[in-house]
């Protein structure tokens, strides 16, 4: 478990150090702004859909390395997804995030499967959450920041 736990600490400081996906976007269908004040992590989200489908996506900001590595793991993993696929998928994660230590996270999240160890730390789960927030709020079409309450 220790060895797993390191092998999701290298992938989260690799994202950090290296987004993914990490620019702003020409002609971008949709874009939203998400803020998580109390750790100061910011971020603009752009999307590129066509029907149902997203095409592409990117995102800029700053703050910690959760929610850096967090934005950038997300915006590979739904790259071709379906809108109705990509809330899923938050839905998983979020319950990951908040679930309880040393349940195993669904299959379906692959390699965001790293932040399972959030949960261990409740002032974290706002990090690594933000990304999704802001994304749903993208996907809704709504234009306001992203809160990560609840
Ligand atoms: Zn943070």
């Amino acid at each position: 478990m220790d060895d797993l736990r390191e092998l999701y600490q290298e992938v989260i400081l690799d994202h950090n150090r290296h987004p993914r996906n990490f620019s702003a976007m020409e002609g971008a269908s949709a874009k939203a702004e998400g803020y998580n004040p109390l750790c100061g992590d910011q971020l603009t989200l752009y999307l590129k859909s066509e029907g149902d489908q997203i095409k592409d996506l990117s995102f800029q900001g700053s703050g910690c390395a959760i929610s850096k590595a967090s934005a950038s793991l997300m915006t590979e993993a739904l790259k071709g997804k379906s809108k109705q696929e990509a809330l899923e998928l938050f839905k998983k994660f979020h319950h990951m995030v908040t679930g309880s230590v040393g349940e195993e996270p669904d299959p379906s999240l692959g390699k965001l499967a790293v932040f399972a160890g959030v949960c261990e730390y409740p002032a974290r789960v706002k990090c690594a959450s933000l990304a999704w927030h802001t994304l749903k709020n993208a996907l809704e079409g709504k234009g306001e920041v992203a809160k990560t309450e609840g």
